[in-house]
């Protein structure tokens, strides 16, 4: 009796064999392969059992992980907290360290008006804290004092928040026309308003009326090709009002939901401005009936008292129906605001706090005056 192998293991050994000698070479490949043959294997099989070992929904793979990689691609805002640390530094730390462990008095209320003074707030804004201040405050201790502050401030700001919802339609297309000086954030601030419409679906149509420089027109295009809408421009010193009209009617061709208008502000030649805004506003009318629907004026908080200059000159010149504060990150000026309001009483529409896309806020008193007073919670 020999040993009993099963036949095909047996003729399957004998090809095997036959194979071996008919290609030596061959078979010397595959022997010295099979140890690492063996290794990968192994590995690979440890790889999938870790794998398996996984939830289903892990966080590398699956539908759950879809939240945290939404939330990485569109972060938090970063709070008003922080963008305006140094206007909070200016204002309320400032009193604050004025205040500590001291009662108002004639010579607290002295101090006080240095300072508010010195954070921008202006004159007249000054002038008025300090009236409430000696009314309702005599005597008061620290705490007593800045809630008045507070309070007050408070007040203030609410007359000039807009009553509307935010990036509300008033016409088909809705025109907006944005006037500043040179450097004060128009065109920044009309590529995020921009963006901000278009997240909304909306189509947008771009008009480049800052003819004065070639590089106005190119930094609007740029923004144009990131939020995807057409940029209306004209030839080189073209005359603005007639880039506007045909702006518009580009608008109400491609049936566009926004027309928004950029401008050149130069200050230097101010009644050359006069007659171009003005005359940019009243072609703008003449191209859709109503329009524009909004003048925003465009200001920069780093400018402080010399905003409040210019938000006088331009509303002589143009019906400005809204104000935007720019830079509001990075200055200690912010306080101009508060004068603004009291000078004006002009809506605040946004703020711009930096300068990305959605750095353009919709102004809200009673954010702005937590991030002030608030501890940052
Ligand atoms: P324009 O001349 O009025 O059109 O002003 P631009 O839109 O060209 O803005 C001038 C500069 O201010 C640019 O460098 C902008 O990036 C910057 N800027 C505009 N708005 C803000 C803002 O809210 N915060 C900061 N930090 N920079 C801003
Ligand atoms: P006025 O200064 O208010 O009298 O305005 P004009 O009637 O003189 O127009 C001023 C400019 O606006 C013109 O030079 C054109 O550039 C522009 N404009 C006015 N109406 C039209 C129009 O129907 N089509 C175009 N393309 N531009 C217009
Ligand atoms: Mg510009």
């Amino acid at each position: 009796m020999g040993w009993y192998v099963p036949r095909p293991m047996e003729s399957a050994f004998d090809a095997f064999a036959q194979w071996l000698r008919e290609s030596p070479g061959l078979g010397m490949l595959l022997i010295t392969c099979l140890p690492l043959l063996l290794v990968a294997w192994s590995e690979w099989k440890d790889v999938r059992q870790e794998r398996a070992a996984e939830p289903l929904f892990s966080e590398e793979e699956g539908p759950a992980s879809e939240a945290p990689v939404e939330a990485s691609a569109a972060p938090a805002p970063p709070r008003l907290f922080d963008r305006l640390r140094r206007t909070r530094e200016a204002l309320v730390d400032g009193v604050g360290a004025l205040l500590a462990g001291r009662s108002l008095d004639a010579e607290l209320v002295e101090e006080l008006e240095a300072l508010l003074y010195a954070a921008d707030l202006g004159v007249q804004t000054t002038e008025n804290l300090l009236e409430t201040l000696r009314k309702q405050g005599s005597g008061a201790n620290a705490q007593e004092v800045r809630e008045i502050l507070r309070a007050s401030l408070l007040e203030k700001l609410l007359v000039v928040e807009s009553g509307e919802e935010p990036l509300v339609l008033r016409g088909t297309p809705h025109v907006v026309l944005v006037l500043g000086v040179n450097g004060s954030g128009k065109t920044t601030s009309i590529g995020k308003l921009a963006a901000r419409h278009a997240a909304q679906g909306r189509q947008v149509v771009l008009g480049a009326a800052d003819t004065f420089r070639a590089a106005a027109t190119e930094q609007l295009q740029v923004w144009g090709e990131r939020v995807g809408c057409p940029v209306v421009t004209g030839p080189a010193e073209a005359d603005p009002a007639s880039v506007a009209f045909d702006t518009v009617k580009a608008g109400i061709e491609a049936g566009a939901d926004v027309v928004l208008i950029d401008t050149a502000g130069r200050l230097q030649t101010r009644k050359p401005l006069m007659d171009e805004l003005g005359k940019i506003s009243r072609v703008i009318g003449r191209a859709l009936d109503g329009a524009p629907h909004e003048s925003l004026l465009v200001l920069d908080a780093n400018t402080g008292q010399n905003a409040i200059s210019q938000a006088r000159l331009f509303t002589e010149v143009a019906p400005v129906t809204g104000l935007v504060l720019t830079k509001l990150d990075g200055t200690a000026r912010g306080g101009v605001l508060v004068g603004l309001a009291d000078e004006f009483g002009i809506p605040v529409k946004y703020v711009g706090v930096g300068e990305s896309v959605e750095d353009l806020r919709d102004f809200s008193a009673t954010e702005f005056v937590d991030a002030l007073f608030g501890e940052g919670g």
